[in-house]
């Protein structure tokens, strides 16, 4: 197995527009291009191309970390006065706080700074690294927290998510944000048809959220969305269910998503699960914040370039 790489990048901007009217956020930072977590859903492969890399092992294995992205993001904010962000999603695209984070602190660095201009972040993340910046999030009014989780059972977890912490740590995570009064939340995603769409992890995974007095829970299936990314997640099918292969290629041959024939009652029936607990159904709720205009000093430089199109990893 290849070791794994971290290659330090310049990025003329940090803080990137996010121009899909389908998205609920104006703003968006990533500090990492690359997932040590290495998931094998995970959409956001198809961004490494971007980096002349492949969406495959180069993904998890050649990370680039973007140097100075606090400062960089401080220059910007400063040039942003009087049209600052509402908000500011954290972790669209590659997670925050996977391992190298522990390190390089850069999400913890950008907190800081949007901390100085009180800018509320939300942030986006399976890691429970995400409560060593409690103290940040404490100082930014507003912000909150998606935790991302889909299964409790451990074959599951391994063989989709090979590095992400146990899904027990993410719940107290959730747990302890909430105490701390962070708002947070489970982005239930992604769902994975007929293997943790069943009634029973369905609803053994809700009862957790629910003692974890999640503020919120999310729930979205499976996407996936080139032909890179579904076929490393076949790859990964093949080798743990091969049971499923074929019923997930009538799902998934022709489309990105799973037909709504085969979502839509699942959905309504886990929403109702989710109701029952006295838990909140989050949608994705458009909370957007003033659009960049021409008039704005420097809105051109805010390209999306550094990160490629934008992406949410919701699971
Ligand atoms: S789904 Fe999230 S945590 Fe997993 S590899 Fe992708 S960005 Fe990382």
């Amino acid at each position: 197995m290849n070791p794994t790489t971290y290659e330090p990048i310049r990025p003329k901007t940090v803080l990137n527009p996010v121009k899909a009217p389908s998205m609920p956020f104006d703003w968006s930072i990533n500090p990492y291009r690359g997932c040590q977590h290495g998931c094998s859903f995970c959409y956001a492969r198809s961004t490494h191309a971007y980096m002349g890399e492949s969406a495959d092992d180069a993904f998890q294995k050649h990370i680039f970390w973007k140097q100075d992205a606090p400062d960089v993001l401080r220059a910007q904010l400063r040039r942003m006065r009087g049209r600052l962000p509402a908000y500011v999603a954290i972790g669209t695209a590659t997670d925050p706080y996977q391992q190298l984070e522990g390190k390089a602190r850069l999400t913890r660095g950008c907190l800081e700074t949007l901390a100085e201009f009180g800018v509320p972040a939300s942030i986006t993340t399976r890691s429970p690294l995400v409560l060593r910046d409690l103290d940040l999030l404490q100082r930014i009014p507003g912000s909150s927290v998606n935790i991302s989780l889909h299964m409790l059972d451990p074959d599951v977890w391994r063989n989709f998510e090979p590095s992400t912490p146990a899904p027990r740590l993410r719940l107290d995570a959730v747990r302890r944000l909430n105490e701390a009064g962070i708002k947070a939340g489970v982005f239930m995603a992604p769902i994975l048809p007929y293997i943790s769409d069943g009634e029973e992890a369905v609803e053994g995974l809700l009862d957790a959220c629910q003692q974890a007095d999640a503020a919120f829970v999310s729930p979205s299936y499976l996407r996936l969305s080139t032909p890179e990314v579904k076929s490393w997640f076949f790859q990964t099918l093949q080798e743990a269910y091969p049971e499923h292969v074929k019923a997930y290629g009538r799902l998934y041959w022709r489309a990105a998503y799973v037909p709504e024939a085969y979502r839509k009652p699942k959905l309504e029936w886990i929403r109702r699960q989710i109701q029952a607990r006295g838990l909140r159904s989050q949608e994705l709720a458009a909370i957007r914040s003033p659009k960049p205009a021409a008039d704005v000093p420097n809105a051109s430089a805010l390209s999306p370039a550094d990160d490629g199109p934008v992406q949410l990893t919701l699971f």
